[in-house]
């Protein structure tokens, strides 16, 4: 789980003070006062000890919205980068919301194979992988520091969103938010509902959280994403949400009343003092998605049923395996609970947040239920 391989808090923030470089590799400091991280042996003026957050690695800090010290170079690796992957890493932070595609890669006179296993190991990621950890840190950066996630979770809190677009480097705020929409562009379906988007950020004992509750001109409001910052299908789902509602994306726009409720309740989930939510929720997806969906929001807190169990249930035994693709796209994690699912023998499988908060979410609710 994440933190408990960290030494503790006193002995990074020692490290940090005495710039011991014995801790390369074994945590990032990130700083909430600035929004970036460093590693341990940074030469840059040591932070206020409240100020700083620890990762055990750069994917963790980019995905909860901090970008690269510049002095340091959190992820370069400890030597240079190798010359020939330098024009490609100077274009990437040249232009960080640009999407690279293999064919980019190739134009760059780079082969695509190459890149990803440099990536791999170095950042313990691909390419791909960390190109959509820094746009939605660049993201997610902004949407915290305009104070969006109402935790103090995030770096300077008491910024504006103007402030912080010109610091990650966008002339204006409309800018950003520009930058912002065409990051999760999608062009509406038919069925619009129109309104806005919130887009959030919070954070769980299982690591941060992005949500997306929907706003409809009338003024109804709707939980239509809730999802793990890292998983690696969040783009997607992004994009999907906005294909099937027609509404626009609006980050750090003022916090509606749902997501203060869905703060207050997943608080008391993980602390095992709720088992049911009760939140309006807005899943649209083909009838037989919507089914699957409802059927997972019938499983009772504590128990679990596998996937032909589920596909008896929507009245088609045997489409086990279309049940399982539609548990994947559930676009609001632990409240419809799709890890309630398990395999017919009981064992784990896929989990699009990953399988240790599969595993953590079921202990956490047999811990309650046997009680
Ligand atoms: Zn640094």
């Amino acid at each position: 789980m994440e933190g408990t391989s960290l030494p503790s808090t006193d002995t990074m923030y020692a490290a940090l003070c005495e710039r011991d470089a014995s801790f390369e590799g074994v945590f990032v400091a990130a700083i909430r006062t600035t929004g970036i991280f460093c590693r341990p042996g940074c030469p840059a003026r040591t932070p206020n000890p409240g100020n700083v957050a620890y990762f055990a690695g750069t994917a963790e800090a980019l995905h909860a919205g901090y970008r690269p010290c510049k002095r340091c170079r959190p992820m370069a690796p400890a030597g240079a980068a190798p010359e020939w992957l330098a024009p490609l890493l100077a274009e990437v932070e040249a232009d960080r919301t640009r999407r690279w595609r293999d064919r980019d890669l190739v134009a760059l006179g780079l082969e695509p194979k190459r890149v990803r296993r440099w990536f791999l190991a170095h950042h313990g990621m691909t390419f791909h992988a960390y190109q959509r950890a820094r746009r939605l840190g660049l993201a997610l950066g902004a949407l915290q520091a305009a104070g969006a996630d109402g935790s103090d979770a995030g770096p300077r809190a008491d910024a504006t969103i103007s402030d912080v677009a010109l610091d990650v480097g966008f002339a204006s705020e409309s800018g950003f938010r520009e930058a912002f929409g065409k990051l999760f562009q999608a062009t509406p379906t038919a069925s619009r509902v129109g309104g806005r988007i919130e887009v959030g950020r919070l954070t769980t004992p299982l690591g941060p959280m992005l949500f997306g509750v929907l706003v409809e001109p009338g003024g109804r409001e709707s939980l239509v994403l809730l999802e793990f910052t890292d998983r690696r299908a969040l783009e997607g789902q992004l994009t999907a949400m906005v294909k099937r509602t027609g509404a626009v994306l609006a980050p750090g726009s003022d916090q509606t009343e749902l997501a203060a409720e869905l703060c207050d309740q997943l608080a008391e989930y993980f602390a095992g003092e709720r088992r049911d939510f009760d939140l309006a929720i807005g899943a649209p997806g083909t009838p037989f998605q919507e089914q699957v969906w409802a059927a997972l929001q019938a499983i009772p807190y504590g128990e679990t049923r596998s996937y032909a169990d589920i596909a008896a249930v929507v009245g088609r035994p045997g489409a086990t395996r279309a049940v399982g693709t539609t548990n994947g796209k559930n676009r609001i994690a632990v409240v419809i609970p799709c890890h309630r699912v398990v395999r017919s023998d009981g064992s784990l499988s896929g989990y699009g947040g990953g399988l240790w908060r599969k595993q953590a979410l079921l202990d956490l609710e047999r811990g309650q239920a046997s009680s």
